[in-house]
């Protein structure tokens, strides 16, 4: 589903934030993204999900070589992977509704079609009822669970999430954990970077460990 081959990245002519990864993560599977700030967990993700292209090396996403991939195909990767980032890019100029129809204008759906898959992806979500609040009316966790729907509206196969914990309290994270543990139960494949290494525990069976510019990738989480 996702294969790093001695992929090398660095911004600009700074000195490489990844060097030499190599990985594979099969369809279905829930892996953690772990390691202190700054190692470079953000980067990978965004590596994955073709919102920065590597500096080296080849980069497999849903049989697709995405590192040499010319920009009129990334579509296509914004459809076969849903992007949950620590900025979660909401709108708070448009209602819920709005925020979640969004990535399906560049689809083609006609527009009740696309009410239908907004508000189912709210349902799995848990935010029925909310379509029309402004996101600026929710709470943090309802934000994060509206950045979910949004990710997950175009049904992609791999889901990333850039720290979706961060700044909640106990139970609105472990809301967030369900949410995507049942995405992953019926089938979609998981990516979360996060700090909270004793929560991903219970969710994730496999750690990609970046520390001090080693990579490390091992089974299970341990707390
Ligand atoms: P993490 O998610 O593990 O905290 P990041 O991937 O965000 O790590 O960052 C890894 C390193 O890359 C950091 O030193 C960060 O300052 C640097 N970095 C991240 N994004 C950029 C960018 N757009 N331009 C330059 N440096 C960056
Ligand atoms: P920017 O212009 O901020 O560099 P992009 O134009 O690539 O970034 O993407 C804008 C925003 O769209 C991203 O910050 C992200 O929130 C969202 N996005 C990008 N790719 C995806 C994706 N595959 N799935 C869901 N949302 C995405």
């Amino acid at each position: 589903m996702i294969e790093f081959q001695h992929v090398f990245k660095s911004y600009g002519r700074s000195r490489n934030i990844l060097a030499d990864i190599n990985f594979r993560v099969d369809a279905g599977e829930f892996v953690f993204v772990s390691g202190p700030s700054g190692a470079g967990k953000s980067t990978l993700l965004k590596l994955i999900g073709g919102l920065e292209p590597p500096s080296r090396g080849s980069i497999i996403v849903n049989n697709h070589r995405i590192d040499k991939m010319p920009n009129r195909a990334r579509p296509y990767l914004r459809r076969a992977v849903g992007v949950i980032l620590q900025d979660t890019h909401l709108l708070f100029d448009r209602s819920v509704m709005a925020n979640v129809l969004l990535p399906l204008t560049v689809v083609g759906l006609e527009q009740s079609q696309a009410v239908a898959r907004a508000r189912a992806a709210l349902e799995k979500v848990g935010l029925s009822g909310k379509e029309d609040l402004n996101p600026i009316e929710m709470s943090g966790g309802e934000q994060q669970r509206l950045a979910i729907a949004r990710a997950i509206v175009n049904r992609p196969a791999i889901l990333i999430a850039d720290e979706p914990t961060a700044n909640l309290d106990h139970d609105s994270a472990t809301r967030i954990m369900d949410v995507f543990r049942d995405f992953n139960r019926v089938g979609v494949t998981t990516l979360i970077a996060s700090h909270d290494t004793g929560l991903m525990a219970a969710y994730a069976n496999r750690t990609l460990q970046i520390t001090a510019g080693r990579f490390a990738d091992f089974k299970g989480v341990m707390a």
